[in-house]
């Protein structure tokens, strides 16, 4: 039985390009570096106050605009006068938390 990467779907037949290897059974080494480069973000958003790190009843990692960042994103708007930026915001950090979710934490 040959094994597929959980972030990109690769295989032993069918790997990234450049080529990829095993940094998990089911983590091929191209998505565990993208993986480990979120998190570095997201780490560092969780130091400057703009996150908050919660550990849900699953053991699973979220992250969650604190009030920080709640605070600097209203005066983003006030200054922008512009809801595409806190769409894109909000959608980005959900876009990461399933990211998180699916690939780090099953
Ligand atoms: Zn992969
Ligand atoms: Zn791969």
């Amino acid at each position: 039985m040959s094994a597929t990467c959980r972030g990109c779907g690769c295989t032993d037949e069918r790997a990234c390009d450049p080529p990829c290897w095993w940094a998990e059974p089911d983590l091929c080494s191209a998505c565990a570096t993208k993986l480990e480069a979120m998190q570095g973000q997201l780490d560092a958003l969780v130091r400057e106050g703009f996150l908050e790190r919660r550990v849900n009843s699953l053991g699973n990692v979220l992250y969650r605009i604190s009030d920080v960042g709640a605070h600097e994103m209203e005066r983003q708007i006030q200054r922008e006068r512009d809801q595409d930026i806190v769409d894109q915001y909000t959608d980005d950090l959900e876009a990461v938390n399933d990211a998180l979710i699916e690939g780090l934490l099953r």
